[in-house]
Parts: C-alpha cells; structure tokens; sequence
C-alpha cells in the first residue's frame, strides 16, 4: 500500500484557535466554562507537541455529541466513597471536564491517607492523559494513570494481524516544586490513533511498523485504518480493514493488555471489545488512577535533589545517533511547548478548513476568524 498524501503546515494563534473553538463547542450547547475548557485541553495538547490529541478532533468530537456518544453540562457522580478509595460515573459526559473532577477527587483523597486510588468509568475521550498527571503533579502528588477506550478496537496485539485492543494510554507524573515535573504519557500501540489522523490529513508521516494492513503487512499509509476518504470527510476508524500496532513487540502488548484490566475492567467501564457480541461497545475512556503523596515517604527535597540528578544523569548519555540529545519523559513536550507558544502551532491547512467548515455547519460568527488566525 503506497501513500499518496501532500505534508503543508499552516501556523495557528493559540489564543485565536482557543476562542474558535470555545464557539463551536458553546453552539453545541456546551456551556461557557465547559466549551472553554475543551477548547483550552485541545490546543494545549498541540503547544505541547500531541497534535493527535489537539484541535483535529473537534469536527469528530461534534459528530460524537451528534451521534449521542457524549453530553454536554455533565457533572459525574461519585459512585464509590470508601477512605483512599473512590469511584466517578462520567455518564458519558467530556472527560475533558470528568478528569478535571476525577484528580481533583484522587488529590482529595491522597493528601488525607498519603495514597489514592480512585477509578473514573463512562468518560467521554479524557485527551492528552499527561494533562492528568501534571494536574496531580501541580498538587506534588506522584500519580499513575491506566486509561482503557472501551468500543474502541484499534490495535493489534503481539503476533496477531486484527484489532483486538485499543491505543490504551499510560502516563505516571513526577512532581517538582519547580513545576519542571517529569510526565511520561504514551499510548501503549506503536502511534496514538490521532496520530494517524494527522498523518491522513498531511500531517507528520507515521514511523515504520506503526499499522499492519488486513494481509499481515506492516505499513505507514493511513488509508489501513480509513479506508479511501475525501478531503472533507472525517476519518472513521470503522471504515479500514488494518490496525495500529502494539508498542513494544511482546512485552508492550502485554502492557497494553494490562491497560484494559485496570482501566477496564477494573473501574466498571468496561473492556474495549469481547468474543461474540453483537453490538459494538459505546465509546468510553475509563482511567484507573493512583496518587502518591511523596511528603509521607521520603523529605521532599531529599526526593527532588535525587530525581534532578538522575534525571542529569540520563541525559548526558552519549547520544547513539546522529547528533540529537538523550531526553527524558517530558523533555520534548517543554521544548516543544516553548516553540509553540512563540510561533503558534503547526497545523495542515485540511485539518484547519475541516474545523472552519464545522464552524460554519453550526452557524458560528465571523469566520473570518480563520484566517486572521493564521500566523
Ligand atoms: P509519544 O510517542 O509522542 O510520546 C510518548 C512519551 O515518550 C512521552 O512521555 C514523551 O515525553 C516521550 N518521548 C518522546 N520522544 C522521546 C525521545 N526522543 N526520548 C525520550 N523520550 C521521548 O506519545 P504517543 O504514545 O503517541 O501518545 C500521544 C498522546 O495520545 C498522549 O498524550 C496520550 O495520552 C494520548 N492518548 C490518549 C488516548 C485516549 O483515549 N484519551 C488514547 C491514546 C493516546
């Protein structure tokens, strides 16, 4: 399968694209605070180099609240309230939304008993799972997150050439009072499925291995996971025959397996996809969480002095290639965030006329915006 896609990038305002989109999400009936903190979530998982999980996914997050996927003006309930332990029912209201009232439960919790566990079912897609960590970080709790997306069977697993799992993000957040905290976030298949999206719409082009088409191959053209589209559509995962890889051969598949136990199974929202079933499972992110408080283990400084200079340690290793420097978790989204916040963030021209022509759908005003947006 060859691919035949033009890579171009436009330079979008992060303020502009913000105030954009907090309108098509208020013209959806979202309320103020709500529409905002979509649109906030979206273009901060751009500045901070995850374009997969950035303002591309508005026109489909519309045809989500069309299609009854996920509601708007919803506070998730508190299903479970036991000590260290709690639960939140999103009720397939926006995670972006859900997870702020999830950590902000979990922090509750870990800053009472020095440790939290707290599960969150029924999300509508909860974004950039770093957002989550660092939220927790801000508070100087160490947190892990297991997110599982039921209904959504994207990856295939070790040695297998069909979707049996789904892109499953990991993310476990380091504090520092500095606020330089240290978040790993990953998806536990070779790409987040956003990635190919952007990929499809002329963004960066997908790294070797990332999909398997339906005859066993390993490919990199987008068109595995949705099929032939037209510019104007938006990409459907259900319209392709291949799958994203897992990350890591054998040993990340079992992680990504991992991901639907906890993230699953265990919060009650349920696996992505079972042997059998007629219907597929209604999209939801569930994210088992656990907080720390570093505080009640070991002196805060004695813990920041430690992490600094291993972390100082790690990245004056000899680079093995080329001339690029060792990172850390996080390094790339800091440096990245500083260039994004100076010239705006790259985005292709199709990804930004799919979001105009969403505007427009839904009666938004001056949509001269769009292009007094463009840097
Ligand atoms: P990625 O591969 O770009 O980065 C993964 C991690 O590797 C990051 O912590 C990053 O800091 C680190 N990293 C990147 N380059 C590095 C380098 N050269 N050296 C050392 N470390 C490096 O991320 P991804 O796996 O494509 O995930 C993208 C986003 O998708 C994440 O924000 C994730 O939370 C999100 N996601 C969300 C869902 C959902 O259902 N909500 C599903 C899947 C993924």
């Amino acid at each position: 399968m060859t691919e035949n896609i033009k890579r171009v990038e436009i330079r979008v305002d992060v303020q502009h694209a913000i105030e954009l989109i907090t309108d098509i999400f208020k013209a959806k009936s979202c309320n103020d605070n709500e529409a905002k903190t979509i649109a906030e979530r979206l273009a901060g998982s751009n500045l901070v180099g995850h374009d997969s999980h950035g303002i591309a996914r508005v026109p489909r997050y519309v045809e989500w609240m069309e299609k009854g996927w996920v509601f708007p003006n919803l506070k998730p309930e508190i299903v479970i309230d036991a000590g260290a332990m709690g639960c939140l029912d999103a009720k397939q209201g926006f995670g972006q939304v859900a997870g702020e009232y999830a950590v902000d439960d979990g922090i509750l919790r870990a800053k009472k008993h020095g440790v939290s566990v707290v599960g969150l079912r029924n999300s509508g897609h909860l974004g950039r799972i770093g957002d989550w960590a660092e939220r927790a970080a801000d508070a100087d709790l160490i947190s892990f997150h297991f997110v599982n997306v039921r209904g959504s069977l994207l990856v295939a697993p070790f040695g297998g050439s069909d979707r049996r799992g789904s892109t499953s993000p990991l993310a476990i957040g380091i504090p520092s009072k500095d606020k330089d905290h240290i978040i790993l976030d990953m998806a536990t298949s070779t790409v987040a499925e956003g990635k190919v999206m952007v990929a499809q719409k002329g963004g960066k082009q997908l790294p070797h291995g990332a999909l398997i088409d339906s005859t066993g191959k390993l490919t990199t053209n987008p068109e595995a996971m949705y099929g032939k589209i037209r510019d104007d559509e938006v990409p459907n995962p259900d319209m392709g025959t291949g799958a994203i890889t897992a990350f890591g051969l054998h040993k990340g598949s079992g992680i990504n397996f991992m991901m639907e136990m906890l993230g699953g199974a265990l919060t009650g929202n349920g696996v992505c996809g079972a042997l059998n079933e007629k219907e597929r499972r209604k999209f939801s992110n569930g994210m088992l969480s656990i907080y720390i408080e570093v505080e009640k283990m070991v002196d805060f400084d004695y813990f920041r002095k430690e992490v600094k200079s291993y972390a100082d340690f790690v990245r004056a290793s000899k680079p093995s290639h080329n001339n690029d420097k060792v990172l850390i978790p996080g390094d790339k989204e800091f440096s990245t965030k500083e260039e994004r916040l100076k010239f705006g963030l790259p985005v292709p021209p199709l990804v930004w006329e799919n979001i105009k022509q969403t505007a427009n759908k839904l009666n938004v005003e001056n949509l001269e915006r769009f292009e007094n947006a463009i840097k």
